[in-house]
């Protein structure tokens, strides 16, 4: 009011002409009404006051708004400032969180490897004992100590590599390989489990993957084996099926799609999301019942990842599983493949039978046969194919399964040999490990899965039929020193044998020990260029096709190294005879002779004892002793 009267006395005065305010009144009962006033007042032309214009406009509602607004305002102020305080200390947990699971990942990382360093102790100590003399009992118990050793390490070692991809220091170690070779080493650490459990382990590689690619085979290794592996734990019969193919139109960057596929107990539809999380599994009774961390799969699907590629699963349960994953790979100018072109001639256009109940099998074989330009005719009833030899249908070869249902390998060849009497059909066994057929009724005895380089080696042998000297499978498990055991070395010479193929290594070293001599045995180039360094060599038998370094390489480093003939050891190169001008290319590289494979006693002996007969006549200060 003083207010109002002060503009109304100014106004009076002449100073203004008109004023603006507002104005609360308070009505009788209480309620509270704004007003605006505007008052304006006119002057004559000598200044006295004529007309008065007065105007009270209701603004209640108006003003009601502009409280509320205010006070909406002021609220969000107050949240704002709330906000402000929780982001702060959001990120002040977050940096406490995130010390806390590096401090985490770091604690794992320390402890797994203070885990591994007694646990290579255990392993490496299991292993020497095994390697050396033990009783029947003796060799079952220190057998044990190392499959639980082995399955504890890989524990320990999922845990390493968990904690290394959460703390984000996992990388890729980028080298070349071969895509067959790295898809066959992972199936070769699972072989002996599919024997063990009856389930037929395959795999395909379609044309159009690249031979040899730049990546990480380790990883990628890590992840099949993985992957192979739970697919033989979740399943009781039937098969596991690796295949491996290129995914078309994915140009520049070319991805490789991989898929295990099994026949196993399958994973509900509710669980598929969960799979691929850490320490999950899909319950709890599963885990009771087939163990494990959980770990594999989140694993599987981080390395996939830092691979480029992605992972996922279809399955029907009760009917399998197909874990399928990409990976992203560079390819690189294949390095000559010796099985493919290997032996061509000798199988053109001869007719292979194969008989097998298993018809993944049947399928892979078959377009192998096709491959080398053979003519293959898929059987999946022995007795069937029984009465197809005994109506006079002509082949030239058999691989035969060893499981089949109601008529087993052995019987059919037993039955083969029984009706049709003086046939010269040559009979390969395709079995699980352990259950090698002795004796002439095979011309070899093979592995599932088999390896398609190894086949053509038997069947080019079979059909030549010498595959009788070469035992294509030892029995895995069997201690260097078993084979060696057996024999009395009645050789000085010291050999060295560097060979990356398990299977190739212990027929050779069999051989060896058959023939008197003690060797050693590297996986390639480099490791026998490390071994030559250590201590001296009399020979080296050098596989041509090594990962790592070739023996072509291993030889030029050898022959720069050890410039005099007769201080160098002699080197003798083994290779699948599948180059034109192979042997030309070895002795050009340096080395002093050379031994095709499949490699028969009679032939390595001939080329150990030409060897024994030149370094004596290169280095006469060099006696032979023979000791019988
Ligand atoms: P674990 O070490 O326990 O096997 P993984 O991460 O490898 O851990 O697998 C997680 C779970 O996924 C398994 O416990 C199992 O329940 C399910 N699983 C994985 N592979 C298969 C499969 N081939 N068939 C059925 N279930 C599977």
């Amino acid at each position: 009011l003083a207010y109002h009267n002060a503009l109304v006395s100014q106004m009076s005065s002449g100073l203004i002409d008109r004023f603006t305010m507002e104005k609360r009144f308070c009505r009788p009962d209480g309620s509270m009404t704004w007003t605006q006033l505007s008052r304006r007042l006119y002057r004559d032309q000598t200044g006295k006051p004529v007309q008065e214009l007065n105007a009270l406009v209701d603004i209640t509602a108006l003003k009601e708004a502009q409280m509320k607004i205010a006070a909406a305002k002021d609220e969000a102020e107050r949240l704002n400032v709330q906000l402000e305080d929780a982001i702060t200390q959001a990120q002040q947990l977050a940096r406490e969180a995130n010390l806390a699971s590096q401090a985490k990942s770091q604690f794992l990382a320390m402890m797994s490897h203070e885990i591994r360093t007694p646990m290579n102790g255990v392993l490496g100590m299991t292993s020497l004992l095994l390697d050396g003399p033990l009783s029947r009992d003796q060799r079952e118990l220190a057998d044990t100590i190392q499959s639980c050793g082995d399955a504890l390490l890989g524990i320990i070692n999922d845990i390493l590599d968990f904690s290394k991809i959460e703390s984000g220091r996992l990388d890729l170690d980028l080298t070349e390989f071969s895509v067959r070779e790295c898809v066959e080493s992972a199936l070769d650490v699972l072989a002996s489990r599919a024997a063990e459990k009856g389930i037929d382990l395959l795999y395909e590689v379609a044309d159009g993957v690249p031979g040899n690619v730049r990546g990480d085979a380790s990883r990628l290794r890590q992840v099949l084996i993985n992957l192979l592996g739970n697919a033989l734990k979740f399943t009781t019969k039937g098969e596991v099926v690796l295949s491996v193919q290129a995914v078309p139109d994915t140009d520049p960057e070319p991805e490789l799609l991989f898929a295990v596929r099994d026949t196993g107990i399958g994973i509900e539809k509710d669980a598929l999301g969960r799979l691929f999380q850490s320490f999950s599994q899909v319950d709890a009774s599963t885990t009771r019942r087939y163990g494990g961390t959980g770990l594999g799969l989140a694993i599987s699907k981080r390395l996939v990842n830092l691979m480029g590629g992605r992972v996922w699963v279809e399955s029907e349960p009760g009917k399998g599983s197909t874990f399928s994953f990409t990976i992203r790979i560079e390819p690189l100018p294949s390095k000559p493949r010796p099985f493919v072109n290997a032996g061509r001639h000798s199988l053109d256009g001869k007719h292979l039978l194969m008989v097998d109940d298993n018809a993944t099998n049947l399928r892979i074989l078959s377009a192998l046969a096709r491959n080398w330009g053979m003519v293959p005719h898929a059987e999946s009833d022995p007795l069937v194919a029984l009465a197809l030899l005994r109506s006079g249908r002509h082949f030239d070869l058999a691989v035969l399964d060893m499981q089949m249902p109601e008529m087993d390998g052995t019987m059919l060849a037993t039955e083969i040999r029984k009706t049709i009497p003086g046939t010269v059909l040559p009979l390969v066994l395709l079995s699980s490990i352990g259950q090698r057929v002795e004796g002439d009724l095979f011309a070899a005895n093979l592995t599932k899965p088999v390896k398609p380089s190894l086949l053509l080696e038997v069947l080019t042998a079979a059909l030549n039929s010498v595959a009788t000297e070469v035992a294509v499978d030892a029995p895995v498990g069997e201690a260097v020193s078993d084979l060696l055991g057996v024999a009395v070395i009645t050789r000085a010479e010291r050999v060295l044998l560097a060979e990356d193929n398990l299977v190739n290594q212990r027929i050779v070293l069999r051989m060896l020990s058959k023939l008197g001599f003690a060797a050693e045995v590297v996986g390639n180039g480099r490791e026998a260029l490390e071994a030559v360094g250590r201590q001296s060599y009399d020979i080296i038998l050098l596989d041509v096709q090594m990962p790592e370094m070739d023996g072509l390489e291993t030889a030029a480093h050898l022959v720069r190294d050890y410039p005099v003939a007769g201080v160098r050891p002699w080197i003798i190169a083994l290779t699948a005879n599948a180059m034109q001008g192979d042997r030309e290319n070895c002795l050009a590289a340096g080395m002093d002779d050379y031994l095709a494979k499949p490699i028969k006693l009679g032939d390595l002996l001939r080329v150990l004892d030409h060897a024994c007969h030149q370094r004596q006549a290169r280095n006469p200060k060099v006696t032979v002793t023979i000791s019988t």
